[in-house]
């Protein structure tokens, strides 16, 4: 609460801060919800870049301090601290809510279902209820493609496709799209769900759905031997941190009350990543592989339709390219002695 408190006692400040530094027209004030973790920060620094106010809030349990832009006030707290959060928006008067905070570990979901709803339903709630109280005139959630569906029965997969989720981590992040609508409903408050696919890049930790990369990449740097589960040939949707940034800039201004996938279309194998992650890091070893893990979706990628459609989105950075990046910042990381 300590750093929620210094935020409320220079209230005016507040305000001064958010007249913007750059001088665009249209800034918005922002608060985004977990902007210290991996994709959260990417958004903010976009925001920011684009000229609106952010204020981040997040109660760093994945996250980190050196996520966060210099730019955007930070406030330690938790979204499910009814108090604080009441605080923080009467006094923000946000434009503009970004969701990102969540427990987004699956297997945490698994091994601790309470926790995972606690934070990812109720802290959900408390948002949204206080969006509600305050006028927030739009909020932005962040949900997953990835984990609502089960194993699809068609591909790609479909904003209206059948929702079967095979993990609690999927049920509670999909719970909340109902109260979105729901709240729409009674109260008008306007949204836009964003289902995200396996986003990567710059940041990443490897417990997130496209954890995958950051865990191969560490192991080769370390000499260790990957490992693959299974053939190697599941397939997921890869989508670079900085587009789904854009994503989010866009639905700033669009997708009023839609649900919509920041999807590729196409679906990449755990092999091809591995294939292409060996030449970016020149590694030329083979994995060992183990049997599948219980529960593991084979095949997921998701349509971009709608979002193109809808938020005029797609992406812009391939695969291989993005991975270019990614390693090139775990190097540079790693140099440095910040990678963790
Ligand atoms: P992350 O762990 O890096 O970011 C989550 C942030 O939320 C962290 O900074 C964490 O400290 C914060 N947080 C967690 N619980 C909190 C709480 N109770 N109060 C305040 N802050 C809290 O994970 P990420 O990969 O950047 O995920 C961001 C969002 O994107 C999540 O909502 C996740 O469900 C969603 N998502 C991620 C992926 C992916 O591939 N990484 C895919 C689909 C959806």
């Amino acid at each position: 609460m300590a750093e929620l408190c210094c935020l409320f006692s220079v209230g005016s400040a507040i305000r001064t801060y958010y007249n913007n530094p750059e001088g665009h027209s249209n800034n918005l004030r922002i608060l985004i919800t977990g902007g210290a973790g991996f994709i959260g920060s990417h958004v903010t620094d976009r925001f920011i870049r684009d000229g609106h106010e952010v204020v981040v809030l997040d109660n760093l349990v994945t996250g980190d301090k050196r996520n966060l832009n210099p730019r955007a006030r930070f406030v330690n707290l938790d979204i499910r601290d009814r108090k604080g959060v009441e605080q923080l928006l009467a006094e923000g008067r946000f434009d503009v809510i970004d969701h990102h905070a969540a427990q987004m570990d699956v297997r945490k979901s698994t091994e601790d279902p309470l926790y995972d709803a606690e934070v990812n339903i109720l802290g959900s709630i408390n948002l949204i209820a206080a969006a509600v109280r305050h006028g927030v005139g739009k909020f932005i959630y962040v949900s997953t493609g990835g984990a609502v569906h089960g194993e699809p029965k068609r591909l790609p997969v479909e904003e209206g496709d059948p929702v079967n989720p095979e993990c609690q981590y999927g049920i509670s992040k999909h719970t909340v799209e109902h109260y979105l609508y729901l709240y729409r409903l009674l109260y008008k408050l306007n949204y836009v769900v964003l289902r995200y696919p396996n986003v990567f890049g710059p940041r990443q930790n490897p417990h997130g759905e496209a954890g995958v990369i950051a865990i191969f990449t560490g192991k080769i740097m370390d000499g260790e031997t990957p490992t693959i589960f299974g053939d190697g040939e599941q397939l997921r949707d890869y989508v670079f941190v900085e587009d789904v940034a854009e994503a989010n800039a866009l639905a700033l201004k669009r997708g009023d009350g839609e649900i919509v996938n920041v999807g590729s279309g196409k679906g990449t194998s755990v092999n091809e990543l591995f294939g292409h992650l060996k030449k970016h890091l020149r590694f030329g070893g083979e994995a060992k592989h183990a049997p599948l893990r219980p529960g593991e979706i084979q095949r997921i990628y998701l349509s971009g339709r709608k979002a193109r459609q809808v938020l005029g989105w797609e992406p812009r950075v391939g695969v291989e390219e993005g991975l270019r990046r990614t390693v090139e910042w775990v190097e540079q990381s790693r140099c440095s002695g910040q990678w963790r």
